[in-house]
């Protein structure tokens, strides 16, 4: 995709929401509504069939910054009404002014960080011997497969790493793929993420708030006639609307942002907590183990990869780990693979991923959350050390994401005591003082080490 093109892509909704604001400004709310859904659809279709030549409305926008385009739209307009309306009310409500100045700086601050972070690619093999090398030792331990292997990168596929069909590239700890950020999340920017999603939330409730303090001190028209009659709304609503048709617009269009964002936030806070990944979650509902299925033949990942670029995919809608494997892997897990990368009524689907639903629907996610609570989970700590782990990405566990293949058999914890331990020795007896790397224990050589609640009881 040419740069030109992303950058016009990217531009699109803030010139989009400004015409459909306005248009909601300007006319009766019958045609004004009317009006500015037609424009909503075509901004979708000047991006999607014109731009990207797609021959369909969902194709492969999710590898495009349009709905980066669409969050920086949305935030810029909320703004230009702080600043143009709201800040004159500051006498009053300066605290809730600063927090939504607060907010919104570092909203916009970790949006632009979720963006331009790398997720957490994982790390290839620099030579062919040394892919020769990785194959020989996972084929010698008997677990060549799709959890241990990624074909697309040829490279050894760490715990909790997912091959992103979008990025092309495995990521560390992989949560989701994220159109809104346009990115993965991963283990690399899954704080920033979260930074992002929690500020967003705690801006718009500010915005409302200051929303709310503005229309209560303004001078409202009392003059029916200023008023229009076939307005649907009570009769305060239609003097607000009145009053500043487009302030009102943009509130409305940022408070229905709220409903998603706080699911959103809530569970991904939850997950956080116990130390689980959306696709584990996802993973655990529909293979009863987080680790994605595995014991796929490597011959049946061939087909699998075939299939796939035969078919049309629509990539970044399908968040499981469907990379790799065959679909009676997934009949094992008693789960129907019904994502099979042919774009089969997309369109609620695609919605529901936008709108980060598709894991209450999708793949008996539900039953990953009633799992979750028995599921053994062998980089649990509990919430604290969960959450601490979270922030460092991985040194409270003391573990790279993007190189961990094995959960040690005496667990995180001893591992890494045992570690700094060494180190600690090593530094006294050579006397220079110099640390070994703190990750240096995991390599490939843990035959048979126990992956936990990562395999399916029969392999484990
Ligand atoms: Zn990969
Ligand atoms: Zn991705």
């Amino acid at each position: 995709m040419q740069r030109n093109t992303k950058l016009a892509i990217f531009i699109m909704p803030t010139i989009f929401f400004y015409l459909m604001f306005m248009t909601l400004t300007l006319l009766p709310w019958y045609t004004g509504i009317l009006l500015a859904a037609a424009e909503f659809f075509g901004m979708h279709h000047i991006v999607t069939r014109v731009l990207l030549n797609n021959s369909t409305y969902t194709d492969s926008v999710s590898s495009t910054p349009y709905f980066a385009g669409i969050i920086s739209g949305s935030i810029l307009w909320v703004l230009y009404c702080w600043f143009t309306r709201l800040v004159q009310q500051t006498q009053y409500h300066s605290l809730a002014h600063l927090m939504f100045a607060l907010s919104v700086g570092l909203c916009a601050y970790n949006f632009f960080r979720a963006i331009t972070l790398d997720p957490g690619t994982c790390p290839k093999p620099a030579s062919d011997e040394e892919l020769k090398s990785v194959i020989e030792d996972l084929a010698s331990e008997g677990r060549l497969n799709g959890q241990t292997f990624c074909i697309q990168c040829m490279a050894r596929k760490p715990l909790r790493s997912k091959h992103c069909r979008v990025c092309d590239k495995c990521v560390a700890r992989s949560d989701h793929h994220c159109p809104w950020i346009w990115n993965c999340v991963g283990s690399n920017n899954h704080r920033q993420f979260l930074l992002f999603v929690g500020t967003l939330v705690i801006g718009i409730g500010f915005f409302d708030y200051l929303t709310y303090a503005y229309f209560s001190s303004a001078p409202l028209p009392a003059d029916p006639s200023e008023i229009s009659p076939s307005c649907p709304l009570p009769g305060d609503l239609c003097a607000i609307t009145a009053h500043d048709t487009f302030l009102v617009s943009v509130a409305v269009w940022a408070t229905l942002q709220l409903t998603w964002t706080s699911i959103l936030l809530a569970s991904q806070l939850w997950q956080v907590a116990r130390q689980m990944t959306t696709l584990e979650v996802s993973n655990l509902g529909r293979y009863g183990f987080m680790g994605g299925r595995g014991g796929a033949s490597l011959s049946g990942q061939m087909g699998h990869r075939h299939q796939h670029q035969s078919n049309t995919v629509l990539p970044g809608v399908d968040t499981e780990d469907t990379s790799l494997v065959t679909d009676a892997g997934a009949a094992a897990g008693g789960a129907v693979h019904r994502h099979s990368g042919v774009c089969a009524g997309c369109g609620s689907g695609f919605l529901m991923n936008l709108l980060g639903f598709d894991r209450f629907t999708k793949g008996k996610a539900v039953d990953g959350l009633t799992r979750a609570g028995k599921a053994s989970n062998p980089f649990d700590q509990g919430v604290v050390a969960n959450c601490r782990d979270f922030w460092t990405a991985g040194r409270e566990l003391g573990v790279e994401y993007e190189k961990l293949y094995d959960v040690p058999v005496e667990g995180f914890r001893e591992a890494k005591r045992r570690r700094e331990q060494d180190d600690e020795e090593d530094g006294v007896r050579k006397g220079t003082g110099a640390r070994k790397g703190l990750f240096m224990g995991f390599g490939l050589g843990r035959a048979g080490s126990s992956r936990g609640g990562y395999e399916p009881v029969s392999q484990a």
